[in-house]
């Protein structure tokens, strides 16, 4: 396995590299741009070559970006989805650009339209950004599962499926599973039966191999609340014991596991990635 956090990019985007370095990381995640924000400067070569030799000399093996959430694939309205589509073909050259493996994303949401709408605006909108990004098949864009709050997508691996089955090129997805979002969403995966159906029914859907990466979280709100609200590891309703077989699971060896608990001291990353590690059968 690989196991690492979310790191800031604050300062240079090479510091991001740093920080995980420094935390023992294998793998690690940044947000592609400030998450509150539309516009940014271009990533420079420069930024990017220097991002790339950090991470050759460095521990870190796998490196996931993360879109932000306002950008959004799924939804009704027709300002935002232009600017969405622009935004996701800017992503994945940049990812590209800095020799990253994955781009993260939510699956959008449909607010102002139907379920069925929102699927088919996301489908579309793929299908033309895997089309102008016909050079950058080096980065595989994965999906997120979501807790099921408001009009988001993705809350069931049903529509994982149907996203798959209908772009044109699916060669370029994979999956991001969320734990804590899991949870939320209904799936009792403190139980290793239901983890396991859970990693069956992903594989039945869209195929094991699919799935790259997991967000490694807690959760603060309750089995089925919808609630997406991280905690720190052993520290919310899925618990340490709850972690135990998820990270052992034969299927996810080659994975990358990611951390996005909450950094409310200095050793928050520290102390969360020790408690992954203890869990962690040694072989
Ligand atoms: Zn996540
Ligand atoms: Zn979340």
């Amino acid at each position: 396995m690989y196991l690492g956090v979310h790191v800031s990019i604050s300062g240079k985007i090479s510091e991001s590299v740093e920080r995980a370095q420094a935390l023992g990381c294998t793998a690690m995640q940044i947000f592609s741009r400030n998450p509150r924000q539309w516009r940014q400067l271009p990533l420079s070569e420069t930024a990017a070559q220097e991002f790339r030799h950090k991470r050759e000399a460095s521990s870190v093996k796998i490196v996931a970006v993360h879109i932000p959430y306002l950008i959004n694939l799924a939804t009704g309205y027709d300002v935002l989805y232009k600017k969405s589509i622009e935004a996701y073909i800017e992503d994945i050259r940049e990812t590209s650009l800095l020799g990253a493996d994955y781009l993260v994303t939510h699956m959008g949401s449909y607010k102002n339209i139907t379920l069925k709408e929102g699927m088919s605006q996301f489908i579309k909108a793929l299908d033309i950004v895997f089309k102008e990004t016909k050079d950058n098949k080096n980065v595989r864009l994965l999906l997120e599962n979501t807790a099921g709050s408001g009009h988001w997508l993705g809350y069931t691996f049903d529509h994982h499926k149907k996203i798959f089955d209908s772009v044109k090129d699916n060669s370029r997805l994979g999956i991001c599973l969320d734990t804590a979002h899991a949870f939320a969403a209904g799936y009792d995966i403190r139980r290793e039966e239901t983890f396991n159906a859970l990693i069956e029914d992903i594989d039945r859907k869209v195929g094991r191999a699919a799935l790259r990466v997991v967000h490694l979280n807690d959760s603060q709100s309750d089995l089925g609340s919808h609630i997406d609200h991280h905690d720190h590891i052993g520290k919310g309703f899925i618990g340490l014991k709850g972690f135990k077989h998820i990270v052992n699971h034969p299927s996810l060896k080659e994975a990358a596991f990611i951390l996005e608990t909450p950094k409310d001291k200095p050793t928050a990353d520290k102390l969360n990635l020790n408690r992954v590690k203890k869990l962690i059968n040694k072989t």
